[in-house]
């Protein structure tokens, strides 16, 4: 203990100069990438780039050493509690529960029962509200069914994989990276000297980086095997994560469900720009379902194999992302995890409002920004703990070379004591829109005036008729006229590639050289320009957003103890508006005398456009109040003889269980509409009905 203690500095050191090398080549491979406006990667970039990896290996391995001697306390335990009590609650209430589960269940699957599918519902009219209505932006909703084509294009088909391994004797599969992560895990347990130490603490660190031979030769090397019978793995194997099919009888045209949403907004890019008058910046959203056929989904819905996605694709200006209604924002305080705070001790995220953070140039621009804010505000609303929600940003080595800046919502899953991405919010720049463009010959761009006619210099392409007369005979006429058309930035990456590397560019297919065309300045008046725009892309996942929000809203009544199973009352907390019941409705007893009582509040609750609900099953009043905190309906109105006296009734507030009496029943409405809506706070109301005891 005390070696460890002595050695603390000599590490804490170590993680420093790690991370400032980590930081320098960030820097570097940032540069390459600003000067890069070609779509492709240079070979420059790609060895930076993998320099970049490896420091940010040393990083991790040096992160490791300092926890390993100076570890933080853990509360495992505490986890398993909340997950067992969670999941436990969400059963047996219904609220999700395995599809198919009478035929035995299938891994990653979940029905939403009604009170989970009414929290959905509810979640997303606000987020629809917040975002689409409030944003002004367009919705659309494109076919889960996605030709291979449109996913060759957006680079699912060849990259979204995952390394997979199978047992020798029964066929299951497992993922290569998890299997070989807990493998080494165990290993250092049982062996904390064990002579391959270093080389395994780096495997830990730099697991997710490895390519398909080098997984194979360490799960040879520490001769991993199926957890389950101890048998032999296969060598890995690529796995790609989409479900495929075919679209029409002869299946002749190959098709996957999608892995996300987004390339539907893409491929419709053209119709939008027309419905907004082909004007930037504009967005558009779609909420819907993606597949990703995850080799091991685990954590209830927080990794599933067919969810729920809202994704907004903001299309803007590259060379102007101000935001017109940042200020609105701009007070919005948020835990931010920059690169800052993940390279430097004590590696804890900065309380900091989003202006300050985009003034800074901590976030890239104010429309990211925007949306950082506005994203902050909506879990929020919702009402996830905000003590236990990030924002991190991706370190450089984390982002697709294309990206100018992304960051991730994390929200803590208390049952699984770690931080989850439930959105992830990106500057994807002119990517998509390029790919698409290429791959489909469709042109995908938009025109930007400028506010007064310029004068510019622009480098022209002139092509030179009689070698390509020559060379390409009937071909030649396409490729002129294709040269023609070419705005300044294709012509800007034509000249590159013909002055760089092998002289050779590809025009209507063909390889042309340096004979083939001459270029010359020209200097002319424009009104505008056209381009791709940037597009920025929140795309938050609702089942985990809905997964966090259900252990953040979840407690125990104070001085009741969850061992004991019985008689502990739960609560789940949800605001008014995601409840799935906004209240309940009680008679005192099953006397007849409340029956017209009864039906009054509920045709009252019911016109108000609350969801409400008898529950006239005889228990007593305190069991039933119980059974729907446990369900998270916030209010509840209960018929009492005095009401049939008089017409009163009384309202009963979950969270502090106090009660105030109405003098009518349209009265106690109208307390429950207002809550609900937000438009008055509890304590409010009881300041002005004074707190009812019966
Ligand atoms: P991605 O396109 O991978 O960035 O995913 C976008 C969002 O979808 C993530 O932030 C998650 O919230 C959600 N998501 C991704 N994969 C899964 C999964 N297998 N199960 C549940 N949610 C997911």
């Amino acid at each position: 203990m005390t070696d460890a203690v002595e050695q603390l500095p000599l590490l804490e050191a170590a993680l420093d100069a790690a991370s400032l090398a980590y930081k320098k080549q960030s820097q570097i491979v940032a540069n390459l990438r600003a000067g890069n406006n070609n779509r492709n990667r240079t070979d420059q970039l790609q060895k930076e780039e993998t320099n970049l990896r490896d420091c940010k290996r040393q990083v991790d391995a040096a992160k490791r050493a300092l926890q390993a001697a100076a570890p933080e306390t853990n509360s495992d335990t505490q986890a398993k509690n909340v997950a067992a009590a969670v999941e436990g609650l969400l059963r047996r209430r219904f609220f999700i529960a395995p599809s198919f589960e009478i035929y035995g269940g299938v891994k990653g699957l979940y029905d939403y029962g009604p009170p989970g599918c009414a929290v959905k519902n509810n979640l997303l009219a606000v987020w629809r509200q917040h975002f689409i209505v409030e944003e002004g932006m367009l919705e659309l909703e494109a076919t889960c069914l996605t030709p291979a084509p449109v996913l060759k294009a957006s680079g699912h088909v060849d990259k979204f994989n995952d390394l997979m391994v199978e047992d020798v004797e029964t066929s299951d599969a497992y993922r290569a990276d998890h299997l070989l992560g807990e493998h080494l895990e165990n290993l250092l347990q049982q062996h904390p000297q064990h002579e391959h130490k270093d080389e395994m603490q780096h495997l830990l660190a730099t697991i997710d980086e490895l390519d398909q031979k080098q997984m194979d030769v360490y799960l040879r090397k520490y001769e991993v095997t199926a957890p389950d019978t101890g048998n032999a793995v296969t060598k890995c194997y690529p796995f790609n994560l989409m479900f495929q099919t075919s679209i029409g009888p002869s299946a002749t045209q190959p098709a996957y469900l999608r892995p996300e949403t987004a390339q539907g907004i893409f491929v419709n890019f053209k119709r939008l720009l027309e419905s907004v008058g082909g004007k930037l910046p504009f967005a558009c959203a779609q909420i819907g379902l993606s597949f990703r056929n995850e080799i091991a989904p685990k954590g209830g819905l927080l990794r599933v194999r067919e969810f729920q996605q809202a994704e907004i694709e903001h299309f803007v200006n590259p060379e102007d992302k101000s935001h017109a209604k940042f200020a609105q924002v701009r007070d919005v305080t948020i835990n931010m995890f920059g690169r800052e705070q993940q390279l430097h001790r004590p590696y804890k995220p900065v309380s900091i409002t989003v202006g300050e953070a985009v003034e800074k140039g901590f976030i890239d621009n104010e429309t990211l920004g925007y949306f950082i804010g506005r994203t902050s505000m909506f879990v929020e609303q919702v009402g996830m703990n905000m003590k236990f929600v990030r924002f991190r940003q991706h370190l450089e080595h984390e982002m697709a070379h294309y990206a100018s800046d992304c960051w991730d919502l994390e929200i803590m899953s208390l049952s699984n004591n770690k931080w989850v991405e439930c959105a992830g919010l990106a500057d994807r720049s002119a990517y998509d829109l390029g790919n698409h463009s290429e791959k489909s010959g469709s042109e995908l761009r938009a025109r930007v005036n400028y506010a007064e006619p310029k004068r510019v210099e622009e480098v022209v392409c002139v092509a030179n008729k009689g070698t390509l007369g020559r060379q390409f005979k009937r071909d030649a006429q396409g490729i002129i006229k294709q040269l023609s058309a070419m705005d300044e930035e294709e012509v800007k990456t034509l000249k590159q590639q013909l002055e760089t590397g092998e002289c050779k560019a590809q025009v209507s297919g063909f390889d042309i050289g340096p004979e083939h065309v001459s270029f010359r300045k020209e200097s002319k008046m424009v009104s505008g320009k056209s381009l791709y725009p940037s597009v920025i892309e929140p795309s938050f996942g609702v089942g985990r957003i809905l997964w966090c929000l259900w252990e953040h809203c979840y407690y125990v009544r104070e001085g009741e103890d969850e061992a004991d199973a019985q008689t502990v009352r739960r609560v789940l907390a949800l605001p008014g508006c995601v409840a799935p019941v906004k209240c309940c409705v009680l008679p005192l007893s099953k006397n007849v005398v409340f029956e017209s009582l009864l039906a009054e509040v509920r045709q009252k609750l019911s016109a108000a456009g609350l969801v409400n609900r008898v529950d006239d099953s005889g228990t007593s009043i305190g069991k039933r109040y119980a059974r729907a905190d446990e369900m998270g309906t916030p209010l509840g109105i209960t018929v009492d003889f005095e009401s049939v006296k008089d017409g009163s009734v009384t309202v009963r507030e979950r969270d502090s269980t106090a009660q105030i009496r109405c003098a009518s029943v349209a009265d106690a409405v109208d307390v429950v509409r207002r809550l609900v809506a937000g438009e008055t706070a509890w304590s409010d109301v009881l300041a002005s009905y004074g707190n009812f005891r019966a």
